[in-house]
């Protein structure tokens, strides 16, 4: 199965597409993951990545295309994948469907994710990552902040740069300015499955099983 799993900043992305990884055994790529693990160990991408994305702008699509091939042609993608954070423009769209067409089972299929700007604001306020293995949670969701509730991990649960109040605002502006028309791109090659993500984590998974039947 291939699946493009869409939405703003803090829809739910990645939370929506780690369990529908272990449900259907297939890889959660997410390059948002991919560029903060190499600003982490300070590689040659990571240095050349920080800046923007602490600005809440886009990292150029030439580096991020380099990074997309190299992952779909890997064997762990040879059964599918869930791509989280990329296509973010129409550009890096055509570039993906590009991709796509060198593989041998090109059926993707794109999950809409959607709530209003009020609701991603509070989310994205309240919302905490592990640094050592990438889980996301709500502050209103757990008890102790200090305690990772995936791996149990104390001390590691940190706000990200970019989820500071006028970084978000970029990031919603840049989303509707350069990703949402990436849905526009979809809505003429294929079905989008649009999900109601304002309500809880698992009656989103639920609906978009459904919907993916
Ligand atoms: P995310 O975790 O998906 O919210 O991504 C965090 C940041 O990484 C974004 O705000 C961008 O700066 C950068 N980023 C992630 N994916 C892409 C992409 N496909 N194209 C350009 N920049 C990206």
């Amino acid at each position: 199965m291939q699946l493009i799993i869409f939405g703003p900043p803090g829809v739910g992305k990645g939370t929506q597409a780690k369990i529908l990884s272990d449900k259907f055994n297939i890889p959660h790529i997410s390059t948002g993951d991919i560029l903060r693990d190499a600003v982490e160990r300070k590689t040659e991408l990571g240095l050349k990545a920080k800046a923007v994305m602490e600005s809440g702008g886009l990292v150029p699509s030439d580096i991020m295309s380099g990074i997309m091939n190299n992952v779909l042609h890997s064997e762990r993608c040879s059964n599918g994948f869930i791509l989280d954070g990329y296509p973010r423009t129409v550009n890096q769209a055509k570039t993906l469907s590009g991709m796509l067409n060198t593989l041998p089972n090109n059926a993707v299929k794109v999950i809409s994710l959607t709530a209003d700007d009020s609701i991603i604001v509070h989310r994205l306020s309240n919302r905490r990552l592990c640094t050592n293995c990438n889980h996301i949670i709500s502050l209103t969701s757990i008890v102790n902040e200090n305690e990772c509730p995936d791996c149990g991990s104390l001390g590691t649960m940190t706000k990200r740069k970019d989820d500071e109040p006028e970084v978000i605002r970029q990031r919603l502006d840049v989303y509707k300015e350069k990703t949402f028309p990436v849905l526009d791109y979809y809505s003429k090659k294929t079905n989008i499955i649009s999900i109601d993500a304002t309500r809880n984590i698992d009656e989103v998974t639920e609906s978009i099983m459904d919907k993916l039947k």
